[in-house]
């Protein structure tokens, strides 16, 4: 079954009239199609009833019928500048009580369809595409490997490239050139923080200095061509870490074992939050570990299933994650271990398999 009939299944068994797919992740995810976001709408409209249609601007239509979404069958109505293609969308599927609209829809055309539809309810369409998206098929799972590879022989690199005197932005943009080289197709984000800017886990790259005695934190990923992402920490010491800091980052890497080794299927995604935070907790470091444990990833870098406490979700073979516990000492140092995990019938697939030892460069 294709990914739009198994779609179409979904939105009929939900009870909503119809989905519309503005370009981004869901739409990407149904088609193939990687439509570029503008002003002028293009929409896939899967009906719970009849068949999928896409709207498309005169100008793209060319686009669209050379991309995937062309193979699927799905018959292309293509508007001209003066038409106004929301109330277009409006005549074609007629009164329905709910619509589902791309979670990443720009607001401009949600509230225009509320205006055509106005008494249709909206809805997210992730509440129906999110069991669909966040399953990995067997190919799936696949690419997500492929891009693991991929990441895992740029942080092979990174230790001849951390040197005392080097910045930050200097160490960030050889890792993106070895990212692109290792088959990504674009870089996503490089997190190159060293010393007391390892404390923020989201701090991209600065001028600072490395210096000798820096743990660095290197977070990276980018998107291969299948679409698919990556995403990997690795904590690094140039030259012997301070004491303090040698003392949690043992402590770090037993939390990421223990809630890569509660993967399995039927643990609620919250139990493996609470895998990683618990060991961080008793060692003390618990108000220092500051966010979820991870994400889930696939055609987008963030997405469903999270990793958080309060997420009963079942894990359920082919959920793809991260498992990426840190701590993070404000004004002195942080450390994180990210890999990204697939759940199997009997436990989770390592995607990333770089040494988890603190690398002292
Ligand atoms: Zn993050
Ligand atoms: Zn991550
Ligand atoms: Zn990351």
């Amino acid at each position: 079954m294709t990914r739009l009939a198994a779609l179409r299944e979904a939105t009929a068994a939900a009870g909503i009239g119809a989905l519309l797919l503005t370009p981004g992740p869901d739409l990407r995810y149904v088609t193939g199609y990687e439509a570029l976001p503008l002003e002028r709408l293009t929409c896939l409209v899967v009906p719970a009833a009849g068949e999928a249609f896409m709207v498309v601007p005169r100008l793209e239509l060319p686009a669209a019928e050379h991309s995937p979404a062309a193979r699927l069958g799905v018959e292309f109505v293509p508007w001209d500048e003066t038409d106004d293609p929301y109330a277009l969308v409006a005549r074609r599927i007629g009164p329905v009580a709910d619509v589902g609209l791309a979670d990443r829809m720009w607001a401009m055309q949600s509230l225009r369809f509320r205006d055509v539809l106005p008494e249709a309810r909206q809805l997210l369409a992730g509440s129906v595409l999110r069991d669909l998206r966040m399953t990995k098929s067997p190919a799936e799972v696949d690419a997500l490997r492929e891009a693991g590879a991929a990441i895992d022989a740029v942080h092979a690199l990174v230790p001849g490239l951390l040197k005392a005197g080097r910045t930050e932005r200097e160490v960030g943009r050889d890792i993106a050139e070895a990212i692109v080289a290792a088959g990504h197709e674009t870089v996503d984000f490089v997190i190159v923080a060293s010393g007391p800017n390892g404390a923020s886990p989201h701090h991209e790259l600065s001028q600072r200095v490395i210096q000798a005695g820096d743990p660095v934190v290197v977070d990276i990923g980018g998107r291969m061509p299948s679409g698919y992402c990556s995403d990997s920490t690795r904590t690094y010491s140039v030259g012997e870490p301070p004491a303090d800091f040698a003392a949690y980052y043992e402590i770090l890497r037993r939390a990421q074992d223990a809630a890569c080794a509660a993967v399995r299927p039927g643990v609620s995604c919250e139990s493996v939050d609470a895998a990683a935070r618990e060991v961080i907790t008793e060692a003390g470091y618990g108000e220092y570990f500051i966010h979820r444990t991870g994400h889930g990833i696939g055609l987008e870098t963030h997405e469903e299933p999270y990793i958080v406490a309060g997420n009963t979700e079942p894990l359920v073979p082919g959920h793809a994650f991260s498992v990426e516990p840190g701590v993070y000492l404000p004004g002195r140092h942080g450390a994180r271990i990210e890999d990204i995990v697939v759940c199997t019938p009997s436990g989770a697939e390592r995607l990333n398999v770089r040494p988890r030892e603190l690398v002292v460069v």
